[in-house]
Order: structure tokens, then sequence, then C-alpha cells
């Protein structure tokens, strides 16, 4: 159950400042310390906590500015993985870093989650979140057909995985951490051309079915997911989730958090079908766009979602992180206007519900 109705959080990367990214880059280049790196990302989260406070968020992260990417965090815990600077083309960005299991996989850094949690909590009265990647999406970044030794397939990987992140969760709950997130931009994506076939629904079963093991039996925290773009694109060309209702029926998650922005009668059937034991994150505010959403045309989509599953069962927040890769160039003045108008969208709603 939300703390509040129509509560208010983050999906949880911030852009990070160019001093990082040029840290980073210099690391991956010549392998310069990251000690100094994390020492003066450790000085600069009491910033991005600010930051959201300032906009008013009711549940707020550390922008991951601990980490080289989100997923990218896991390979700092484990033996194995290598890491390197792919270059792109691409908006608001020209590179990220890569990563490839090239050796035997064991944790070696056991806690860096609740690490993260500790340092932003220090800094902050709020509530805070944080994100882990799924064992699937870390295999779909980490492991490697090529490079990825023959006798550690990707299976094997993600089972390797699956009590990797479980402790990690174990120890966030230890550290006193409610809310868990859960990123997968796969899940449910496989075989997503023919949601009526086998393939499909084995390949969501397995992914929903191995998260559910992560999290299972382990009290005191509230559990989401983050699942940017929707999945399966029909015959009209609009893309949907709703296709993926047989795996939330057997998700043992508190919140979906989905991609909203043009809220239509595919999120309409999504969320009538969605078990009434879930929250709904409603993905309110264009994280990936120049133009910031004002608190009205925010405020329009979670009232969409709010007439279907209540106030009550409402969150908000942006439909993604506001930094997917290391070397997004984005002003964090841009985010803080985001953000705030996404608190006052959802004071217009608790003041019309
Ligand atoms: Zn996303």
């Amino acid at each position: 159950m939300l703390d509040r109705p129509f509560l208010t959080t983050v999906v949880g990367s911030m852009p990070r400042p160019k001093f990082f990214r040029d840290r980073v880059d210099r690391h991956l280049a010549d392998g310069a310390g990251e000690g100094d790196l994390l020492d003066l990302m450790d000085r600069s989260i009491p910033y991005v906590a600010a930051l959201q406070e300032a906009a008013g968020v009711d549940v707020i992260s550390d922008g991951e500015w601990r980490r080289k990417s989100y997923v990218g965090v896991i390979a700092e815990m484990l033996t194995g993985v290598e890491q390197f600077k792919v270059p792109l083309d691409s908006f608001r960005h020209d590179a990220r870093v890569g990563y490839a299991v090239i050796g035997p996989v064991a944790p070696t850094r056991e806690g860096l989650f609740a690490e993260e949690a500790v340092k932003l909590r220090r800094n902050t009265s709020k509530a805070v979140r944080v994100a882990l990647p799924t064992p699937h999406l870390t295999a779909s970044f980490l492991w490697d057909p090529v490079k990825s030794p023959p006798h550690c397939s990707e299976r094997e990987f993600i089972e390797t995985m699956v009590p990797i992140i479980r402790r990690e969760v174990e120890l966030l709950r230890d550290a006193g951490v409610r809310y868990v997130q859960f990123d997968d931009t796969r899940i449910g994506g496989a075989h997503a051309e023919e949601p009526e076939s086998v393939a499909y629904r084995d390949a969501l079963f397995d992914s929903v079915d191995t998260l559910n093991r992560v999290v299972d039996g382990i009290d005191g925290i509230y559990t989401s997911l983050h699942l940017c773009g929707k999945r399966h694109i029909g015959p009209d060309q609009v893309p949907r989730y709703d296709t993926m209702l047989p795996g939330f029926e057997r998700l043992h998650i508190d919140m979906p958090m989905f991609e909203m922005l043009q809220f239509d009668d595919y999120d309409r059937a999504l969320l009538c079908g969605l078990p009434e034991r879930m929250d709904v994150g409603c993905g309110c505010v264009a994280s990936k766009t120049f133009e910031v959403d004002t608190p009205a045309e925010i405020a329009a989509r979670a009232r969409e979602a709010a007439k279907i599953v209540g106030p009550e069962r409402t969150a908000l927040h942006p439909d993604c992180g506001f930094s997917p890769g290391t070397y997004f160039d984005i002003p964090l003045d841009e985010i803080y206007q985001k953000l705030g108008n996404m608190t006052r969208a959802a004071e217009m709603l608790r003041a019309e519900a």
C-alpha cells in the first residue's frame, strides 16, 4: 500500500555532472583510479538529494550517482566482468559503458546497494528508493555470446545472479530501505509479436518466476518493477502492455511502474486486469524530451489511471530514469523543473480527490 494517495517518486537515475563523466572516461581509457571518483560522488549526493527534496518528491533516489550505469553496478560487485567504452551516435549522448562476463563470476563486494542507501539516508529525511537490475536484465547487458566463457551459458549466469541479487535485497531491508525497485526493460519483450504463443508465455513466466525467487519471503520491503517501453506492438502499430497481464497475475511485486505518456484504451485494459493487490506506478512525466510537461498535462495522465484503480493505488513518476547512461548530457535544472511539475500535478489531484 502506498504511503499517501498520488505518491510521487523517481525511477532512479539523474544525469551525471560533467566532472563525473570526465572521470569515468579517463578510468575507461587508462584505468585511472576510481577512489577519487567515488569520493567526489559521495560529496555530490547531498546535492542530488536536495534537488529532489526542493522539487517536493516523496520518495527520492541518489540519482545512481555512485554507479557507472544502472546495470553496470553489478559489474562492480563481481569477479570476471570487464568494462569498456562503447561509442554511440545517439540522443544526447555519444557513448555508453559496456560490460562483458569474461571469466568465473563470484560476488566480491556484497552490500554495494545498501551502501548507496546508507550514504543517501545520511543526507535526507525523505524516504529513499534503491533500484537493482533483475537477473535477466543483468544477463542481457553482461553476458556476451562471443566473449563469455563456453562453460557459462546465459541461463547459468542468470541462475548465478539470483542469490547474489536476493542477498542485496536482504541487505537493503536490513539497512532500513523500504522501497526496493527492480529494473527490467526486456521482460515481456521476447516473442512479443506473438503474445498468444507458447514461446511468449514461457519467456514471460520464466522472467517473472526468476524475479519472484529474488524477493519471495523477504518481509518489510515495498517492491516495484520499472517497465519502460511498451512491449507488444499489435497490427494497429500501437505499443501496449496488456499482453503481459498473465505475467502480472503471478508476479510478487507491489507496484509495476508503467510508461503512460499517451494513456489509451490498452492502458485502461491493462489497469482493469491488474491484480487488486498491486499499486500502479504511472509514468506520467516525459523524461527524454527537451520540453517540460506542465502540471496539467501530467495530472491528466495520472487522473486516467486513478479513475480505474483509485488515488490510493496511483503513484506518479517519470516514464524512465533521467539518465539511462553515464554519458548523457542533460541539465539538472531541467530535471528539477520536471519533478517540480510532477509534485504540483499530485497536489492538484489530491485536491480533487
Ligand atoms: Zn526506463
